[in-house]
């Protein structure tokens, strides 16, 4: 789907999707439950999808278990949400295994790209900001500073 170059990466928390057309298709967005995507309600239970083409993304929970309005990031298409997978598989390596904390991966990760921390979520990046941070992820080391001064 190549209308993917067309949208940003958010610099900002989104938008409410189901007030504006789908990105990639403009089809209609709802805001609904993710027993559509998954066959079964799954975590918060809610999600946004376009009506069109499929496009999604999970809500933040309400505070009470259920889902809200607020969005978690860009609508995903299936592709984004693969590239999202592969990256969250380096990035959570590193944390996971204590080698630096969760946050100063997000803050390397974002040193490396050229953008503030706080637009640092994989669930903000369009396709093409995906495949930037996931080559940006190979070197095993991508995540030491220290390293990439030497080498600057
Ligand atoms: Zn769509």
């Amino acid at each position: 789907m190549d209308a993917n170059k067309f949208v940003d990466s958010l610099t900002a928390p989104p938008i409410r999707w189901d007030e504006v057309l789908c990105p990639y298709c403009g089809g209609e967005v709802v805001w609904t439950s993710n027993r559509e995507i998954y066959g079964r309600e799954y975590g918060n239970g809610r999600c946004y999808l376009c009506t069109e083409c499929g496009a999604c993304v999970g809500v933040h929970d309400n505070g009470k278990g259920k889902g809200s309005r607020r969005a978690l990031g860009l609508l995903a298409t299936p592709e984004m949400r693969k590239m999202k997978q592969k990256c969250h598989a380096r990035f959570d390596a590193v944390w996971h295994t204590h080698k630096r904390s969760r946050a100063a991966c997000y803050r390397q990760l974002a040193k490396l790209m050229g953008i503030s921390v706080r637009q640092c979520h994989f669930g903000y990046f369009n396709l093409a900001d995906l495949n930037r941070a996931y080559q940006i992820m190979a070197p095993f080391h991508w995540y030491e500073e220290k390293l990439k001064k030497v080498g600057a």
